[in-house]
């Protein structure tokens, strides 16, 4: 471990609406949080455009613009926020280390990780330039916008059945892009997709292009790979639902996690199987996966945080 060395009472690691309701939190719990921001700052919500979900934004605001505002406030209570990334840990004992940036270490009392997922991609050049601008990696978030129109979804697992099934509640018609002949969700799920007469499930089916002019989608372009014939499809959004990946790799081999690499917490709290290591957010949650509940989770993460150490306190000045 590096040379540089700080300790703090409470860290926070990644700044997306977890880690800043941490971070507001642990302030006003006079914890003087220290919080790494992570390379993307503001976290996956500065890649959207509007949210119209979260409560208390009557007229709805823009994703950036509304971590900009979670920021302020967790800086205003006292967070000290920097820049950097956390490259690794050592939970061995008590208190905790932890790297940034390759060269400095922190020991921590207590840890509140909220580095959050990152949705999977196809990989495509007219997908990232349409993001946000028609192509999204969350229905939830932004099928409300294509209400009445023709949208396409791609996945076949429990998120795109799932997702396929709440656009088709918006959406005039819903193209479902499997790209094998058969689903990976649940029968259930499946089943609910079949009997939803505005989806029509395309099967052996890949997108090779997504179709725009210069500011928005305007179709997509799909091969059928049994038959290898192209199609466009005339929609106006396009949903990818292939998977989200936890940005936990850092974490691994120090916490329980599940097969996929979500970090395991003890149901009812944000205590994971490491003393004084809390998580809180999508880096523990792959059902719900919104600011919402994630903001719910980092204020009980700081909960947990206080009264761990107040317990701690306890225990020595008895
Ligand atoms: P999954 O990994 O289960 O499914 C991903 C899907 O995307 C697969 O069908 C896969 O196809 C497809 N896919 C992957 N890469 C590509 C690509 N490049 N092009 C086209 N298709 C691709 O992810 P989910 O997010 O659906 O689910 C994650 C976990 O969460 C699962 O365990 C799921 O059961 C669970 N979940 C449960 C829910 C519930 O119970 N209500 C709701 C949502 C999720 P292929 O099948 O061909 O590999």
């Amino acid at each position: 471990m590096s040379q540089e060395t700080e300790h703090v009472k409470c860290l926070i690691i990644g700044s997306g609406p977890a880690g800043y309701t941490a971070a507001i939190y642990a302030s006003r719990a006079d914890l003087k949080p220290v919080m790494y921001t992570g390379l993307l700052a503001g976290g996956q919500l500065t890649q959207t455009t509007e949210v119209e979900n979260f409560p208390g934004y009557p007229t709805g605001i823009m994703g950036p613009e509304m971590m900009e505002d979670f920021r302020k406030q967790a800086e205003r209570l006292g967070t000290d926020i920097r820049f950097g990334y956390v490259s690794a840990v050592d939970f061995t004992s008590l208190p905790h280390k932890v790297v940034v940036d390759d060269v400095k270490t922190i020991t921590a009392d207590t840890v509140i990780i909220s580095t959050g997922a990152s949705a999977k991609w196809l990989g495509l050049e007219s997908e990232q330039k349409y993001s946000g601008f028609g192509v999204s990696a969350c229905a939830v978030c932004d099928g409300f916008f294509f209400k009445g129109q023709d949208v396409a979804i791609v996945g076949a697992g429990d998120t795109a059945a799932e997702e396929a099934t709440y656009l088709a509640k918006l959406a005039r018609k819903v193209y479902m892009i499997v790209r094998r002949d058969e689903f990976r969700a649940s029968k259930a799920m499946v089943h609910r997709v079949l009997n939803t007469p505005n989806i029509e499930v395309l099967y052996n089916t890949e997108t090779k292009e997504i179709l725009g002019d210069g500011q928005s989608v305007t179709g997509v372009k799909v091969i059928n790979n049994a038959t290898n014939t192209e199609t466009d499809l005339d929609v106006t959004g396009f949903f990818v639902a292939i998977g989200h990946h936890p940005n936990t790799d850092i974490f691994k081999g120090w916490l329980h996690m599940d097969e996929t690499g979500y970090i395991i917490t003890r149901p009812g709290s944000t205590e994971t199987n490491v003393e004084g290591v809390f998580c809180a957010g999508d880096a523990q949650d792959h059902i719900y996966r919104q600011a919402v509940t994630a903001a719910g989770t980092g204020c009980m993460a700081a909960i947990d945080a206080e009264r761990y150490l107040a317990g701690k306190e306890h225990v020595v000045t008895a």
